[in-house]
């Protein structure tokens, strides 16, 4: 079976591998096709298309855009336009409030005499910068022993560095993606944590606004639990698609396309995702 891997964040977020070496794994692990699916930037969609051509390796342009609902809610954005005019005011709103909120985490650890700063940060991570390059510099000034660590021991809700920041709507969200060109995807629904009856409150709000798919293969995920989401899918006409969420060492159990090892999502979801993106199947 030929298998692809939608969720994927390179250094353009909080990923630790250049969207090119993100082409050398998918080869290696033998996939069809990877999106690349930052938060709130498409920006490294470019250098992988580049690096993939000549290679087979189709790459899909994608996005994850944080949101809100009963807690945290992840959309993404599939064959959205990376340059899009409608896309681009939006985006630069969601940095800018990063922004803010990570000074003010600088500011907390610098007066905790650590060496953090937020330039320097800037000018080595690129331009959306978020609680996993905290922790990893926590991880390299000594304090943590892994990014996981030290999200436990600093930057999750609660802990001594953590600041909030501000989120788009769902609708805004959705809104958004539609008008860049893409497809809406709700991402990972056992992540949330709600119950059946929830899970299709989130559903149904997201469909007023125009979701399209919903991710029902993702890490961690046992057969059980991809069978209920297929049949939810099935039920509210959304498109099933699948990834690891790979991140490199910031999520080091994590492996492209594999998730923790059986992970496995099928070609044809994509086929059907670029059938609704307009794209035609090839
Ligand atoms: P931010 O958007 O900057 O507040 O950071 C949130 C991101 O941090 C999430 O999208 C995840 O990719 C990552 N993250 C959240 N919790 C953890 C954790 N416990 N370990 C590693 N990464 C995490
Ligand atoms: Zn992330
Ligand atoms: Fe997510
Ligand atoms: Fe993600």
């Amino acid at each position: 079976m030929k298998t692809i891997d939608l969720h994927v964040h390179t250094t353009a977020s909080d990923g630790t591998c250049r969207p090119a070496e993100i082409v050398r794994l998918a080869a290696e692990a033998e996939l069809a096709a990877v999106a690349i699916t930052d938060h709130d930037t498409a920006e490294g969609y470019t250098e992988a298309a580049a690096a993939a051509r000549e290679t087979g390796l189709e790459v899909v342009p994608g996005i994850e855009i944080s949101t809100r609902f009963f807690g945290a809610v992840h959309i993404l954005g599939y064959y959205i336009d990376p340059l899009s005019p409608e896309l681009r005011p939006v985006l630069d709103w969601v940095v800018q409030d990063r922004d803010e909120r990570n000074r003010k985490m600088a500011e907390l650890m610098a007066a905790d005499g650590l060496p953090v700063d937020y330039e320097q940060m800037h000018a080595r991570f690129g331009a959306v910068v978020g609680r996993p390059h905290f922790a990893q510099l926590l991880v390299e000034l000594g304090l943590a022993e892994s990014v996981p660590d030290a999200f436990d021991r600093y930057v999750e809700k609660g802990r001594k560095y953590y600041v909030g920041r501000h989120f788009l709507s769902i609708e805004r969200s959705i809104e958004i993606i539609r008008l860049a060109g893409g497809v809406p995807v709700l991402a990972h629904p056992f992540q949330y944590k709600l119950d059946d009856a929830r899970l299709r409150e989130l559903i149904e709000h997201c469909l007023e606004s125009g979701l399209r798919g919903m991710e029902c293969r993702y890490t961690g995920y046992d057969e059980e639990q991809v069978s209920y989401l297929l049949a939810l899918a099935e039920e509210y006409g959304l498109l099933p698609t699948g990834g690891s969420d790979f991140h490199g060492a910031n999520k080091p159990h994590i492996r492209l396309g594999r998730g923790r090892g059986a992970l496995a999502v099928p070609y044809e979801y994509l086929a059907k995702l670029k059938e609704e993106a307009g794209h035609g199947s090839l």
